[in-house]
């Protein structure tokens, strides 16, 4: 089974340098408060896995990659043979992941099956539960340690609400990262404030992130601030 909800045609800005077309995937492993994709976490597949093959064999040559988003897309242990058949089509693919499913993320990168990741990184070990509803940050760092150790090319991210993460939180974050070798930008993304309805009702922040407070001790790049 592969819970696809829905797909978005095209987009020249969700996959770095590429044109691609989107598709959600239905529910997730957390539960983060300001996660304003309630439909899609708790949602269930509204589209056959052959409808999307079928658009995307309509698309090559006009399209350069497909991107996985959701919800959680490694929820589905079919995303791998789902991805060889668009790897086969010629497409690129990228993955936006929690990093709760270690082994399908290593099978997708092992298999040559992903050529970009986006992975967030929640808040750090003490936070994590409070912000994910989920204890695993044990298996969250499996993920990291691995794509870091490996030769495929990710993003790590952390959305603020600051009613979530402060700045020491973030430095905390900058910190694991610079220890663990990680070489690439760290993206930090404002909460987007929105008029939809949040997993956990959370609202606008009270106040917004002081930018001047976060360390350089790796390259960082705030988006939307
Ligand atoms: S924001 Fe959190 S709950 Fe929402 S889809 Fe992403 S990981 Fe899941």
């Amino acid at each position: 089974m592969l819970g696809i909800y829905s797909i978005q045609k095209f987009s020249s800005l969700d996959f770095p340098g590429r044109l691609c077309a989107i598709l959600w995937f239905s529910g997730c492993n957390m539960r983060c408060p300001y996660c304003y994709n309630k439909d899609v976490v708790f949602g269930e597949k509204q589209i056959e896995e052959d409808e999307v093959l079928e658009f995307l064999k309509k698309r090559i040559g006009l399209l350069d990659g497909v991107s996985f988003t959701g919800g959680e897309a490694t929820l589905y242990k079919n995303i791998i043979p789902f991805s060889r058949k668009i790897k086969e089509m010629g497409f690129e693919i990228k993955l936006d992941t929690n990093g709760l499913n270690f082994d399908v993320v290593r099978e997708m990168v092992e298999e040559n099956l992903v050529d970009y990741i986006a992975l967030d990184f929640k808040a750090p070990p003490e936070k994590f539960e409070t912000v994910t509803k989920n204890k695993h940050f044990d298996k969250y760092e499996k993920t990291l340690d691995f794509l870091i150790s490996s030769d495929v090319e990710f993003e790590v991210r952390t959305t603020i609400h600051t009613d979530l993460l402060d700045e020491n939180d973030i430095n905390e974050i900058i910190k694991i990262l610079h220890t663990k070798g990680y070489k690439g930008k760290y993206y930090l993304q404002n909460y987007f404030e929105t008029d939809k309805e949040t997993l956990g009702n959370i609202g606008p922040q009270k106040r917004k992130l002081d930018t001047s407070k976060i360390s350089d001790l790796i390259p960082v790049e705030f988006r939307n601030f």
